[in-house]
């Protein structure tokens, strides 16, 4: 079976600066993976060459055995990369049916992932009146359209208050439960400790830990690069 996750001294260069520096990492099937590293050290470019948005100077990439251009390339998998762009004066409801017809899935599916994301109540209610954990879990009800089997989540609790946060953890333990494989950046070492199964820590482009979230605990390495939660 192939491997959600596949990558070979993937590098990206813009000019002098290495963004992205010979990444090499492997996500399982089934797993939650962490992809932690302070501002600036590579994640979003990672996660945007994993899905064929970037294009990469040097080194490889398969999701679920495909490479990226290659047909069928992102057909199982969802992602949550930049700021979605939803319809401000439709409803949640209706901005899922919208992406329905492009994901070329039914309006079944809109309901099932409502409920996924607990957005059922509010889903007749305009976009514009979510609040940012709403617009987020909408963002994901989104990615997960086409009951995808790997899900790439870019700081998906980024800008959150404790509460949404809270919220956004438990919505992507249970996609795990429920079989998703997730790769997920961060820059909270207590937030992978919380949700992921194996972390790698990315700084300044490079890969400098790949471990266990239980064997993170005080690597050294990892302390320098990760903030704590607040
Ligand atoms: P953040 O948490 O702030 O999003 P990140 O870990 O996702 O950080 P990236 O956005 O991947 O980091 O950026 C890595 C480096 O590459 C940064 O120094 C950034 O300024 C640089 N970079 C990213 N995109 C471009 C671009 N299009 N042109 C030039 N430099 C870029």
């Amino acid at each position: 079976m192939s491997l959600p996750v596949e990558t070979d001294r993937l590098t990206k260069r813009y000019g002098e600066l290495v963004a992205v520096d010979e990444v090499t990492l492997t996500v399982r099937p089934g797993e939650i993976y962490g992809f932690l590293g302070p501002n600036g050290a590579g994640k979003t470019t990672t996660l945007r060459m994993l899905l064929g948005l970037v294009r990469a100077s040097s080194g490889s990439v398969r999701l679920l055995g495909s490479a990226p251009g290659s047909p069928g390339h992102l057909e199982r998998v969802g992602a949550l990369i930049e700021g979605p762009g939803f319809w401000p004066y439709l409803s949640g409801r209706d901005n899922l049916k919208v992406l329905a017809r492009y994901a070329k899935v039914g309006a079944s599916d809109v309901d099932r992932v409502l409920d996924l994301v607990d957005l059922t109540d509010r889903a007749g209610d305009r976009y514009r009146t979510y609040s940012l954990g709403m617009k987020q879990r909408l963002g994901v009800a989104a990615a997960l359209l086409k009951d995808p089997r790997l899900l790439i989540l870019d700081e998906p609790t980024n800008g959150l208050d404790p509460a949404g946060m809270a919220d956004m953890r438990a919505l992507i333990r249970k996609l795990g439960a429920d079989g998703c494989t997730v790769l997920l950046s961060s820059h909270l070492l207590s937030e992978v400790q919380q949700i992921c199964d194996r972390v790698a820590v990315i700084a300044k482009g490079r890969i400098v830990a790949e471990s266990t979230v239980a064997e993170l605990r005080g690597d050294v390495r990892v302390k320098v690069v990760a903030d704590p939660l607040p």
